[in-house]
């Protein structure tokens, strides 16, 4: 089982660290002809912006389309999730459009008010509690009809999915807690 991590910027060590501690194989994806050696992929946060010109410049548009279309999970987090959505606002900007969710950056305000918090995350039926980070993280405005909430704190759905794409706003490689990586890896 080998799943890729989007090397491009930002927090893609600390998923590896994680997904290696549950057993799996891992590639740090640079170019996008390594997406085709992939079972799943994970979009790590960073600066959405910055990934954005990096995607452009890498040509990973059409390639990251194409690995949604043949099934392959992707789990994104924080701007993973902006990258993600099928819109984005504060200011508006382009994304993949792979999950039907409406998302605003920053929307918790800048790093200085990142913060921790204890939410619930129901995985396979059984709910339990997630310890959670939050960095200048991005809030799930909308969720079309197709998109599952999976979990929820201070009132905000923080993690979503639809079909094989799992988004969460906060950064669960930050936490002890393993669920939200070993739900991802029971996906592919
Ligand atoms: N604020 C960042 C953005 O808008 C996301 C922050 C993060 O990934 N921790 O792209």
């Amino acid at each position: 089982m080998s799943v890729g991590i989007l090397g491009l910027q930002g927090g893609y060590a600390a998923h590896r660290r994680r997904l290696e501690q549950l057993g799996a194989e891992v590639r740090i994806v640079r170019k996008p002809g390594e997406l085709d050696l992939l079972d799943s992929l994970v979009i790590p946060g960073g600066e959405s912006t910055t990934l954005i010109k990096l995607m452009d410049a890498y040509g990973f548009w059409e390639p990251l389309r194409s690995l949604a279309r043949s099934g392959k999970p992707i789990l994104g987090t924080c701007a993973g999730l902006i990258l993600l959505a099928s819109e984005v606002i504060n200011p508006p900007q382009k994304s993949l459009g792979l999950i039907d969710v409406l998302v605003e950056r920053n929307s918790y305000g800048r790093q200085r008010q990142s913060f921790e918090a204890t939410g619930s995350f129901c995985a396979n039926g059984s709910a339990q509690e997630l310890h959670m980070v939050f960095i200048r993280a991005p809030r799930i405005r909308q969720l079309g009809p197709g998109v599952e909430c999976l979990s929820t704190c201070g009132g905000d759905c923080v993690i979503a999915r639809q079909g094989k794409i799992l988004v969460a706003s906060f950064h669960p490689e930050l936490t002890d807690d393993p669920g939200v990586h070993q739900f991802f890896l029971n996906m592919a």
